[in-house]
């Protein structure tokens, strides 16, 4: 995992990102290196290491990731379906150090993931 964090830079607008919503609790982006035709990071303001660091007090930001995650899914164009994924830590794949939720779609989706 990456000792920088990255998204802390596009949060605070120092690197440039596709903004798809924006308020005050979290940040959607369109992902750099696109996995599927929709791949957009939801990620809050408040920096959080990795999943496995969430306590008690983010249960609200944590309940409005996934709301904004239906709501920008709708906004997209993914009435078929969509995944959300939350890597944690570098057996997951977790590559960048502060909690991000993927939501992927626009294609079919194979199970198990790699
Ligand atoms: P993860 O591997 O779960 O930590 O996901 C990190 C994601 O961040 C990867 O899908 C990268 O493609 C993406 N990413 C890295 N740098 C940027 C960037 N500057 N803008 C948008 N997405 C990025």
């Amino acid at each position: 995992m990456m000792t920088d964090n990255l998204f802390l830079k596009i949060i605070n607008k120092q690197i440039p990102a596709k903004i798809a919503y924006e308020d005050d609790l979290c940040l959607a982006f369109h992902d750099i290196n696109p996995q599927a035709p929709v791949h957009v990071l939801i990620i809050p303001k408040k920096v959080i290491r990795t999943h496995e660091d969430i306590a008690d007090a983010d249960r609200d930001v944590l309940g409005h990731l996934h709301l904004v995650a239906a709501k920008l899914a709708k906004q997209l164009g993914l009435e078929e379906g969509y995944r959300l994924i939350v890597n944690c830590k570098e057996q997951a794949g977790q590559t960048v150090p502060h909690l991000h939720m993927h939501l992927l779609g626009g294609r079919d989706l194979t199970w198990p993931p790699g």
